[in-house]
């Protein structure tokens, strides 16, 4: 193996995995890690870090698996990141860290994001515990959602002695995480519950089923439970629609609530009684990361699904990683369409989706070619479900029940760099703040907050 090539990795066979809800990656062995690590230059200003969200010290952390210190790596990686085995397997890697690689000039980044995967499951697998809370210092602090927002500000805060309690209004914790994230690219059991149970293990109480501003609303919590501040990381769980005719029709579903419905209530599994009907022939809305989620689950559950995207495959926001995959696996790609139209049979349930070919002009606001449609180019393809994937905003449900939360025209909480909002001992991260973004900015987000609060209260009551 040459410094400019990577190693590869192994993953299941396409053809095999479509039919199955286990993970497409297989990650390295000890020793395929050691090599890919060893590629890297150690650089004395390293371009990697200065493009990760949270600044991990990625050459120290490469560095120990090179030697064969995983353990030393994982707690490196612990310094920085609550979820180093949910970042190594679902950030951006090829838009941040990896980007900036200097091998990349020349040939193969390093492999940044497996490298940190490897470490995080090395340590999980042989128990090596990574982090520590301080005494109790007597304050309390709730965490309003547990995604990765709340997780990470929840275990920076208990760290440092608080007395925290995650509250979060599904029945089980992780956010995005559990419910949005399939199966095949995020083990939940393994994985994503480990990274709960490491927060429980720091003293972290997690409260399910309360519906902040419905079960408690934030002024009560501070006033009547005690609570010395508040962090707000509930997310942007609301779908947005084209607003185009027929979306209400039957067989017409939110990427969300047909994720939510397979993910966290498991109506893949023949055991579980959640109702889900997925027709013949999916077209998925939409060129994100949730897009590729629902179109590769949709296939799993037996259909032929389509990508419906308004540009061409060269502005797709999903992960390369996910593009790639999901034409692997079959998922087949209509780019430069968008719908105008979802037709109906006559009992209501879809019956097809009417559409109009796009060209690229002029670039918008974003800098992005804005799609134009072509006249006269109207298509009209045969499916019997439709699923929308436009992206989301935040629930207003917290804002209008808490007094002086300001939000923006888009119902993001306003806050600033720190997650200080206009509500005092009100701090706020994550997609609640910037409306849907990331896993990795949402954890930033949430250390952030949690450095705030903690010098907030300090500063209150003179500690
Ligand atoms: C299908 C899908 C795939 C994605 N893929 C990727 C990816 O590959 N890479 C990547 O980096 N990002 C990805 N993202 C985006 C990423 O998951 C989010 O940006 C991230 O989870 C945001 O974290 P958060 O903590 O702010 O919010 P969330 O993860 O949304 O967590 C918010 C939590 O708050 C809870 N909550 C909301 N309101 C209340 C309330 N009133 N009371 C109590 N609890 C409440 C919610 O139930 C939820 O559990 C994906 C998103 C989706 C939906
Ligand atoms: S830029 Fe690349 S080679 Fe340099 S330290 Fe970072 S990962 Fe290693």
């Amino acid at each position: 193996m040459d410094r400019f090539t990577r190693v590869p990795i192994a993953e299941q066979d396409p053809k095999v995995r479509a039919t199955n809800f286990d993970e497409v990656c297989l990650g390295y062995t000890e020793e395929e890690a050691i090599v890919e690590a060893k590629r890297c230059l150690n650089c004395k200003k390293p371009l990697c870090r200065g493009n990760c969200p949270v600044n991990i010290d990625i050459p120290r952390f490469i560095h120990h698996i090179a030697e064969g210190d995983f353990a030393e790596a994982a707690r490196v990686l612990a310094e920085y990141s609550a979820l180093p085995a949910v970042c190594g397997r679902v950030c951006p890697q090829e838009e941040q860290c990896e980007m900036k690689c200097v091998l990349g000039n020349k040939g193969d980044a390093i492999s940044i994001g497996k490298l940190e995967r490897f470490a995080a499951d090395w340590a999980r697998e042989n128990n090596i515990e990574v982090g520590r809370a301080k005494e109790k210092n007597g304050f309390k602090v709730a965490v309003i959602g547990s995604g990765p927002a709340g997780i990470t500000c929840a275990g920076d805060l208990a760290k440092e002695g608080y007395d925290v309690t995650i509250f979060e209004a599904l029945h089980e914790a992780g956010g995005v995480l559990v419910y949005g994230i399939p199966e095949f690219r995020l083990p939940k059991e393994t994985v994503v519950k480990h990274e709960i149970e490491n927060l429980k293990k720091l003293g972290v109480k997690i409260e399910t089923n309360v519906i902040i501003g419905r079960t408690v609303t934030i002024d009560e919590l501070m006033d009547k439970e005690g609570f010395n501040a508040v962090f707000v990381g509930s997310g942007a769980g609301l779908p947005k629609f084209m607003g185009i005719p027929g979306e209400n029709l039957n067989g017409v579903f939110s990427a969300n609530e047909f994720l939510t419905r397979n993910n966290l209530m498991k109506a893949f599994r023949e055991d579980y009684d959640t109702p889900i009907k997925v027709g013949e022939k999916v077209a998925v809305i939409g060129g994100g990361n949730v897009a590729m989620d629902a179109a590769r689950t949709a296939l799993r559950l037996g259909a032929e699904v389509w990508i419906v995207y308004r540009r061409t495959e060269e502005e797709l926001p999903a992960r390369v990683e996910e593009v790639h995959h999901a034409k692997e696996e079959g998922v087949q790609f209509e780019l430069l369409t968008s719908p105008i139209e979802i037709v109906s049979d006559e009992n209501g349930w879809v019956k097809g989706i009417r559409c109009q070919r796009m060209e690229l002009g002029e670039p918008d606001a974003s800098g992005r070619r804005r799609p134009v449609p072509i006249e006269g180019s109207e298509v009209e393809f045969d499916v019997d479900t439709v699923i929308m994937a436009l992206g989301t905003s935040p629930n207003p449900l917290i804002p209008s029940t808490t007094d002086g939360l300001e939000i923006n025209n888009r119902k993001c909480i306003v806050a600033d760099e720190h997650g200080k909002t206009s509500r005092e001992g009100v701090f706020a991260g994550g997609d609640a703040v910037t409306g849907a973004a990331t896993v990795i900015l949402a954890m930033g987000a949430g250390k952030e907050a949690a450095a705030a609060i903690d010098k907030y209260i300090k500063e209150k009551y003179n500690k």
